[in-house]
């Protein structure tokens, strides 16, 4: 348990927003994520104890590890989102093109709410990625804090968004470096708002729209400004993907937010 509270401080001195801040709002910091700017009308996180959750060491084939010194350990994690979780990797290793990780690194699942109770973190129903590596190679680094200004940058950049497709396809709540600087360097995923389902687009969600049109430019090289809202030129880039991959529509229609997710999700391959 200690390591993940280090982990989230750590983090936080990493992005130089530790001094002065007290350990409860440091706990509560990817907890950022649990609101959403009104999204998650009806979702509420809750605390779970450590003995509510499952001790995972890995997803699917892939063994967990603390991103901070790269070591195999054990998280604690809601059994049902661990399942999704496993169910999502497998989708990834067969869709993305870019090889099945066998490690997967993370700043953690649970951590004990002390009473705030307002992150999914708390309920054991989040993760935070950091990298998906294959040996001693880098599938995916979701580090942006580390490649902003690689030279590989665009080669770094698409495999993130593949990655971050493939998650938006699985889970309805899925927190990228566009959100905010706390996200430069992990991908947080949480099945707060879609549960048991695959995810459902809403045209009133942020994380969503960045996450499309961050897709629509990075893996599709289109034409659309950044902007998290259901404009026009998200409306006429999305439909174009759509139509590109013979879905057609709009990407309100059902199901065709996870078709072009799950599309996306191997538009990275070499
Ligand atoms: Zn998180």
């Amino acid at each position: 348990m200690a390591h993940t509270v280090e982990s989230v401080i750590a983090r936080r001195r990493l992005l130089g927003a530790g001094a002065g801040i007290g350990a409860a709002s440091l706990l509560a910091g990817c907890g950022l994520d649990r609101l959403g700017g009104g999204e998650r009308d009806g979702d509420r996180a809750y605390c779970v104890p450590r003995s509510a959750t499952q001790r995972r060491a890995g997803i699917g084939e892939a063994e967990l590890a603390y991103e901070e010194n790269d070591r195999a350990q054990p998280f604690n994690i809601d059994a049902d989102f661990a399942r999704q979780l496993d169910g999502w990797l497998e989708f990834f290793d067969a869709r993305a093109g870019l090889g099945a990780p066998d490690r997967i690194r993370t700043y953690g699942a649970w951590i004990d709410g002390s009473g705030s109770c307002d992150s999914w973190h708390h309920s054991g129903r989040a993760l935070d990625f950091a990298r998906l590596v294959r040996g001693d190679a880098e599938i995916v680094s979701c580090r942006n804090d580390l490649w902003r200004e690689a030279a590989d940058l665009p080669t770094q950049r698409r495999r993130y968004w593949a990655l971050a497709a493939s998650l938006h396809r699985h889970f309805s709540y899925v927190v990228t470096y566009l959100y905010n600087d706390a996200h430069r360097n992990h991908i947080h995923v949480d099945n707060g708002a879609s549960g048991a389902e695959l995810a459902r687009f809403s045209t009133r969600s942020r994380t969503q729209l960045q996450g499309v049109q961050a897709v629509c430019s990075y893996l599709y090289g289109l034409d659309v400004p950044i902007t998290g809202r259901w404009d026009d030129a998200t409306r006429a880039a999305t439909g174009r993907v759509l139509a590109d991959i013979g879905v057609g529509g709009s990407l309100t229609d059902d199901g065709a937010w996870t078709a072009l997710m799950g599309a996306a999700t191997g538009a990275a391959a070499p």
